[in-house]
């Protein structure tokens, strides 16, 4: 029995390590009125009978109108393909991030079980391939990017049934103070995660509304945003965050039983990881979105693929959540396709005598993401009884990026051959690593002889 524990997965026993507890002030909410750039994006309900179509609300910057989702079940099996990939828009984007979970008067112990089991899943997305279909969005390949703060905050406050914006942002605003008591807690590599309780209702500015219990306001299942916010020291700072309605309800749950971990815990999962995956690539509503195809003008990654969800592994666990828009793929995909940079090379000749000049006649770097990518690259000859002789290497730093597309280096002398150099089958290489993981990410060999 003993040996059984020791060898259990590392993931089963993750679990919170500390709750601080934070009782939403009167002071956070009068500060929630100094909030200036306040930005959201809506998760919008999904019905039955077809397509649905709300009003966005002025924080909502892509669009007068929410996009047009398929109705549930209309998304058949994946990959399921559209030809309208987001495009950048110049904004910034979430490289990586630690996320912190807020829970607001949960009466559930542990907090999170009021929402299923978010802290147990956002370590098993994080270390997904499914996260990776973010990298090809902001330029970054790197593993373990994004990271699940084990520290939570559990929000105690008098809120009203129907919580208005400032009281999302007040609940918001009151977590990242206990959690940065000096100040601070902003910027594009901190996001918060604000899940609200059962029967916990919260509006936009337009009236559109989380309002399972009042349908002719319902429009929404969760939202992320982001704001400029006074910080616990007073100081303005750039919050990131989601607000997470209860989401085991018509028009919000995933629908395709049996669910793997429970109808509260997929449901929950599916929404998280559609708001995750756009923080990630949208923060402020300025960087990927759909703007050329007229159904989908304003959609995010993850709106694109908000039909029915999928079941599939994250880190060897199954579970049953939506899946994200991959560019590259042009589909909803489950995990990255997106592209690695290769080397592409031909010699001049097959074989060689002295006096020839070997050269490289094809030397080039493709790369074949829309974005930029950053690569070690590692050229080299192996010799016949000798260690390979490095021709050339350079950005493991990360300091050389090639840009999207065919870059050429050739024709490139590699060298002449005299009678000192021994006679047999050589080969000239040509690498490019991840500088961050140092993962291959393309490698082409060539051999040739020297008779
Ligand atoms: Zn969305």
């Amino acid at each position: 029995m003993i040996a059984v524990a020791m060898f259990a997965p590392m993931g089963v026993q993750a679990q919170s390590t500390r709750t601080i507890d934070v009782t939403i002030t009167t002071k956070d909410i009068n500060d929630a009125q100094k909030v200036t750039n306040y930005l959201c994006h809506l998760a919008p309900t999904r019905s039955s009978n077809g397509s649905q179509r709300a009003a966005a609300p002025a924080c909502d910057v892509h669009s007068s109108a929410l996009p047009t989702l398929a109705p549930t079940g209309g998304a058949s099996s994946p990959p399921f393909f559209h030809p309208a990939d987001m495009t950048y828009n110049g904004g910034p984007v979430v490289q990586s991030a630690q996320f912190t979970n807020f829970y607001l008067n949960s009466t559930c112990t542990p907090k999170q079980t009021c929402c299923g089991n978010p802290e147990g899943f956002m370590p098993d997305y994080f270390a997904s391939e499914f996260i990776h279909i973010n990298d090809q969005y902001v330029n970054a390949t790197a593993n373990g990017r994004y990271t699940l703060n084990r520290t939570t905050v559990s929000l105690t406050g008098t809120l009203p049934h129907t919580m208005q914006v400032s009281d999302t942002q007040a609940a918001v605003i009151a977590g990242v103070r206990a959690l940065f008591p000096g100040g601070g807690g902003g910027g594009y590599n901190q996001v918060y995660d604000l899940f609200l309780p059962l029967g916990q209702d919260t509006c936009q500015s337009n009236g559109g509304c989380y309002s399972p219990d009042v349908p002719s306001t319902f429009t929404f299942c969760a939202y992320h945003s982001s704001m400029n916010a006074p910080d616990a020291m007073g100081a303005t700072i750039h919050v990131l965050y989601t607000v997470m309605p209860y989401q085991r309800v018509p028009g919000c749950q995933v629908t395709n039983s049996p669910y793997p971990n429970g109808q509260l815990a997929d449901s929950t999962n599916s929404v998280l990881s559609h708001e995750i995956e756009e923080l990630i690539s949208d923060p402020d509503g300025n960087a990927w979105w759909e703007s050329s195809h007229s159904a989908l003008h304003g959609s995010e990654s993850g709106d694109i693929c908000a039909g029915e969800a999928q079941k599939f592994n994250l880190n060897d666990k199954l579970y049953d959540i939506q899946l994200n828009y991959d560019n590259a793929s042009h589909s909803c995909a489950s995990k990255s396709s997106y592209p690695s940079p290769k080397c592409i090379v031909q010699l001049n000749k097959t074989s060689f005598v002295n006096n020839d000049q070997v050269i490289a006649s094809v030397l080039q770097v493709v790369n074949p993401a829309s974005t930029p990518v950053a690569a070690a690259y590692n050229l080299w000859i192996d010799i016949p009884g000798y260690e390979p002789f490095p021709f050339a290497r350079g950005g493991s730093d990360g300091s050389v990026t090639f840009a999207a597309g065919t870059a050429n280096y050739g024709p490139l002398t590699l060298f002449t051959v005299s009678s000192g150099l021994p006679r047999g089958n050589y080969n000239f290489g040509c690498r490019l690593d991840d500088p961050v993981t140092g993962a291959t990410q393309g490698q082409t060999v060539v051999p040739f002889t020297i008779n």
